[in-house]
């Protein structure tokens, strides 16, 4: 009873101190079933528009104004002309493609003061999402329960298919049907695919990814991570190649900016593409990542890490050679730490053994749940723990042999010397031409020292870490040849292989002959690829194999007695790379005793880390002479400062990258980026006093592209709600 009274004073505390009831966050919900489950929550919780504006298909709805940018992120619509926003590190790979050590876009910035201006991007696609249809039904057509996985897949395989060809038939969509529930129900996406995407604006990376490696997943967060590009569309406003001629696309809905500004409490909803999560595995799937594979991967990619921050330091250009290499590895490794320190914290395995003895509890209630589920966790927990030396094998293949890429690199010649040594000249003629491109983009972004001593110190590490029989077979010949001594053994990989440098490689290209591609095969870099690849197909996938083809099933089964189980929580799917919606509040939290963090930062907060000396904390002089003249017009808050980011209490993971963060009234306060590093867990298990989303406070972007770089052109395009 005094619980019971505690909690309701605690509740009408929060409820006078926010002006409304608190509501659990936890989720990522199926647009298409908003309506149906959680449009009310949202309501409750601040929302003022309706479900038919976020997801429609008979008017223009948010979603028509969401794409996935890329491969891998989230953007959105922001005028009526194609513009669109998402992060600056969305658009990192491409601003570095377009920069030379001249024109070196990703440190100065760009900004496009002309349409003329505005930078092609070549393989860069945005896709627009059409419809979501509910296919459950018509994809389990003919399947029944004591069929085989196989064979159940099969028919799920046949019938999307046929759903697919319908779904696309007559137009220039594409189709793509996801499981949900782990195979318990079925969803189909139709999209529609943009080519021509010119970049527009891009901050310098001192504001677009100030704070760096250091900052990255942190908060407080002081980073500036967007950029700006443009989709272009044919004549008919269609998808269309890239033409000079070709028109601004015209969105059916594009978002009003709102420079109203946030305060704590506030509504926040983020719209876009999570990519995985894994909230429904027993306890011995976390046990797995969290003892074995995490650990180790951390733990080789420091190694590689280290090398690669060291060469950068040596001269601007290495810096730019590997900038977008290292981020890759970076973002990753340290997300992976704040993983552990999360599932720690929160107790994450003891929770799901705690929920699995009721599950077993419950199973043992009815002899009909027996029969289905008796033993379903004791053989998942079987599989489970099988596969983990080869998921080892898999890390320290990927971590440690393709750390250093002479391999792969040279690996990616082997057709030409198979087409030479078959004398086939048609095919050497044509690889040749294909390959030309692939040897001058290798090597723009490409120092071979660094890779050197990334191979000996990796090769080293894969010697040591794991055993023998999950090694390449050479690594154990070469150890024992060079008595252990893995930077001799990379010096003279450097020293013999045609494949360490632009000239020897591309005097082989055009070289190449019969004896030549004979002689190849015992090229160092040759030989550690092919016996890496051997690795791979004799140890590693056959080894995976077990589990990939139980593991599915045995999820799906769990999956769906846990919804048995449970029959009045509302459930939400696994993220899966499809469009979900997700709210909560902006709000502060508490990362460990005795500390609250703040919910908004400002532009003082980069002023206090300028700092020349440490290159992730170098503030450009023009945003200094800016925060002197304190020139904020409309930008500013209530207090007279500069908002940089905020942190609010949505579900979100990565691939929500760049994600349109809106108020009630559907207006777009932030962009999407990140989240706070003892939260990142909440792939596995969210916790709502733990897992903040960080975003980026629109008004700093457009503080930075009015005031910084005078862009007001760009401004001028935009619906600013006052
Ligand atoms: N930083 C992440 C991304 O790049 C976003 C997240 O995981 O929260 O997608």
């Amino acid at each position: 009873m005094n619980q019971l009274k505690k909690t309701l004073t605690l509740l009408l505390l929060l409820v006078l101190a926010t002006g409304r009831i608190l509501v659990a966050e936890e989720g990522m919900w199926i647009p298409l079933l908003l309506e149906k489950y959680k449009i009310a929550d949202m309501q409750k919780a601040g929302f003022k528009l309706t479900a038919e504006d976020i997801y429609s298909v008979n008017q223009a709805s948010m979603k028509d104004a969401i794409v996935i940018f890329g491969g891998g992120c989230t953007g959105e619509m922001i005028s009526a002309e194609g513009l669109l926003i998402t992060n600056h590190h969305c658009g990192y790979g491409t601003i570095q493609r377009l920069s030379t050590v001249e024109n070196d876009y990703l440190t100065n910035g760009f900004w496009a003061m002309s349409r003329a201006e505005e930078l092609p991007a070549p393989g860069l696609s945005v896709t627009f999402l059409v419809r979501i249809e509910d296919v459950t039904e018509r994809c389990l057509a003919g399947v029944n329960e004591s069929m085989s996985a196989a064979e159940r897949n099969r028919v799920i395989g046949e019938n999307s298919r046929t759903i697919q060809n319908e779904a696309t038939q007559g137009n220039d969509y594409t189709a793509r049907i996801a499981p949900f529930f782990s195979g318990n129900q079925y969803f189909l996406f139709v999209y529609e695919l943009y080519r021509d995407v010119r970049l527009v604006g891009a901050p310098p990376s001192a504001i677009g990814k100030f704070g760096g490696e250091t900052d990255n997943w942190i908060w407080p967060r002081h980073t500036g991570d967007f950029s700006l590009f443009r989709v272009y569309a044919g004549p008919d406003n269609k998808p269309a190649a890239y033409s000079p001629d070709n028109k601004p696309y015209v969105p059916k809905k594009h978002f009003p900016i709102s420079l109203k500004g946030v305060e704590k409490g506030d509504f926040t909803m983020v719209f876009g593409y999570p990519g995985r999560t894994t909230q429904y595995i027993p306890s011995f799937s976390i046990e797995g990542q969290a003892n074995y594979t995490i650990p180790a991967s951390i733990d080789l990619q420091t190694k590689k890490l280290d090398i690669i921050m060291a060469s950068m330091e040596i001269s601007p250009k290495i810096r730019l050679q590997y900038s977008a290499k290292k981020s890759g590895i970076a973002n990753g490794w340290k997300k992976n730490q704040g993983v552990l320190l999360g599932l720690n914290r929160i107790k994450a395995i003891d929770r799901k053994i705690e929920y699995e003895k009721q599950f077993q509890e419950w199973v043992q209630q009815d002899p009909e749940r027996v029969k289905k589920y008796g033993t379903l966790l004791e053989n998942y927990r079987k599989i489970a723990e099988a596969e983990v030396p080869f998921q080892m094998a898999s890390v320290y293949a990927r971590n440690a042999g393709a750390a250093a890429e002479i391999f792969n690199f040279a690996g990616r010649f082997l057709s030409l010397l198979d087409a030479a040594q078959s004398k086939n000249r048609e095919e050497v003629a044509r690889l040749q031409e294909r390959l030309k491109p692939m040897i001058a983009s290798h090597f723009k972004d490409y120092h071979a020292p660094t890779d050197q001593q990334i191979l000996a110190s990796l090769m080293e590490a894969y010697s040591n870490g794991i055993e023998e029989a999950y090694q390449p077979k050479l690594l154990p010949e070469i150890r024992e040849q060079f008595k252990g001594d893995f930077a001799a053994y990379a010096a003279m990989v450097f020293d013999k292989s045609v494949f360490a440098s632009e000239e020897s490689t591309t005097r082989m290209l055009e070289t190449i002959s019969v004896s030549k591609a004979k002689k190849l095969r015992k090229d160092p870099a040759i030989q550690m690829f092919m016996s890496l690849s051997e690795l791979q197909r004799e140890v590693i996938s056959p080894g995976l194999i077990p589990a990939q083809r139980q593991l599915p099933e045995l999820q799906r089964l769990y999956m769906a007695a846990q919804m048995e189980m449970e029959p009045e929580r509302l459930f939400y799917p696994d993220a899966n790379s499809t469009i979900r919606v997700t709210f909560g509040q902006v709000s502060d939290y508490a990362p460990m005793d005795g500390v609250k963090y703040h919910h908004l930062t400002t532009l003082e907060g980069i002023i206090e880390k300028d700092n020349p000396d440490i290159y992730d904390y170098r503030v450009p002089e023009k945003l200094k002479e800016l925060y002197r003249t304190k020139d904020y017009g409309d930008y500013a808050t209530r207090e007279g400062q500069i908002p940089v980011c905020f942190i609010a209490s949505n579900h979100t993971s990565g691939g929500n990258s760049g994600s349109p963060v809106v108020n009630a009234d559907g207006h777009l306060i932030g962009v999407n980026f990140d989240r706070n590093w003892q939260g990142t867990m909440s792939d596995i298990m969210y916790d709502p006093d733990l897992c903040r989303n960080i975003s980026l406070d629109i008004r700093y972007a457009l503080f930075i592209i009015d005031r910084f770089a005078g862009a007001k052109h760009i401004i001028e395009e935009l619906d600013l709600v006052r």
